[in-house]
């Protein structure tokens, strides 16, 4: 198809020719000198986008890597770990706990929500006996389109006297939406290259604090290509215990340096201003957002519920055929009732217009009921948003 292909899916996402040039260059020997400033250069950059003095650990993994990674090295066999169903990535990430031995108490949700702190402070108050060691939850529940706020979580934890460490999985978060490893007193963060940091898929992080360091030197659930100390004495020098996924660490370099120069600030304004704009699209169609709770909207993914009777793998399928588009499909229970429009990564005001055009024409084509002029209340907002401050 002639044209560039539309990647709207929230994860992997376009990938920028700057970074796309740097994976370019020659692979070199990851035990030398110029290694080692690359590897420094990384690691240090990585705890700046995660605001963090702690150490920053980099595998080349997916984010399920760092999933693993991230209970393997704080817990022990039969540990209990209180988690939240918001969503596909928070099952896929209970089934993982459970399959590597732990217990979960698993809080059931309607995939609509995020994590209710009010729970969190009541469940870790009822465990008199502090046998949960972990509260694990995912920042932005990629599924529906729902972000949990991070420090009321931390706050009931806080306000229930209670031990248990805080793993955060923000692989569709980081680089996107603000997160705050340290300010937050979060214990792990677990993160994945191909969202917002804008790299072709294969490299998993784990942020880790001093309280998860300490226990891992406790923790017994078997671990090796997944443990933090050969990594963390290796890194000490820029250096990897194994081989590094040394390309995607030159990319890695070249999107750390775009999100300085933009600054973080701005690039999480610039997905709230997608947000914003792709529900007021949403709403001027009469298509129902998923997320139920205004306060958690997603500003990297809006997740619309398709008309009853409607299929949205069908419109998605349309959309791709005619329009060389690929929007995010439901995922598990959500398969067919909802599409997912990526707004995140590397991307701008006339690629969000071109995407929400896509979707307006592949609703027509696909005689799905909306109401047109979706694009033009996106539209309206983003012109608004780009008109300068009236000066005095
Ligand atoms: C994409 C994603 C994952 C899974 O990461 P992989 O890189 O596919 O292994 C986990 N959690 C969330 C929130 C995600 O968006």
């Amino acid at each position: 198809m002639a044209g560039r292909h539309f990647l709207q899916i929230p994860g992997p996402t376009n990938v920028p020719d700057r970074i796309l040039r740097a994976v370019a260059q020659p692979t070199i020997d990851h035990r030398g000198p110029a290694f080692a400033r690359l590897g420094r250069e990384v690691l240090d950059g990585m705890q700046r986008v995660f605001q963090t003095t702690g150490p920053v650990v980099i595998f080349p993994s997916s984010g399920t890597g760092a999933w693993e990674a991230a209970l393997a090295n704080t817990l022990s066999p039969g540990d209990k770990l209180l988690m939240f169903e918001t969503g596909y990535f928070a099952t896929l990430w209970r089934d993982m706990a459970e399959r590597l031995g732990l217990v979960v108490d698993f809080v059931p949700g309607d995939w609509r929500h995020g994590v209710d702190a009010a729970i969190v402070e009541q469940k870790l108050a009822d465990d008199r006996a502090r046998a949960i060691k972990a509260v694990a939850i995912v920042h932005n529940e990629t599924s529906t389109g729902v972000t949990t706020r991070i420090p009321p979580v931390r706050r009931a934890i806080d306000a229930a006297r209670h031990p248990a460490l805080l793993l955060v999985d923000t692989v569709s978060s980081l680089g996107s939406i603000d997160y705050r490893h340290d300010e937050w007193g979060v214990d792990v963060a677990v993160s994945g290259s191909q969202k917002g940091l804008m790299l072709p898929p294969g490299l998993g992080f784990n942020a880790i604090s001093g309280k998860a360091l300490a226990a891992s030197s406790a923790a017994r659930l078997p671990r090796i290509y997944w443990d933090w100390t050969a990594m963390i004495k290796n890194n000490a020098a820029g250096f990897f215990p194994a081989t590094p996924g040394t390309n995607l660490l030159y990319g890695l370099r070249e999107a750390i340096a775009m999100l300085m120069e933009e600054g973080l600030a701005a690039v999480f304004a610039r997905h709230q201003r997608f947000g914003e704009a792709s529900r007021r699209a949403a709403a001027a169609w009469g298509l129902e957002l998923l997320p139920a709770n205004p306060d958690e909207y997603s500003s990297v993914l809006t997740a619309v519920v398709m008309p009853a009777g409607h299929d949205a793998d069908v419109f998605r399928s349309i959309v791709l055929e005619r329009f060389d588009m690929s929007l995010g499909a439901g995922l598990g229970q959500l398969k067919g009732k909802v599409f997912r429009i990526g707004h995140l990564g590397d991307f701008n005001d006339l690629m969000l217009a071109g995407t929400l055009a896509g979707i307006e024409m592949g609703l027509a084509a696909a005689d799905v009921p909306h109401t047109r002029g979706g694009i033009t209340a996106a539209l309206d907002y983003l012109a608004a948003a780009a008109r300068p401050a009236l000066r005095t």
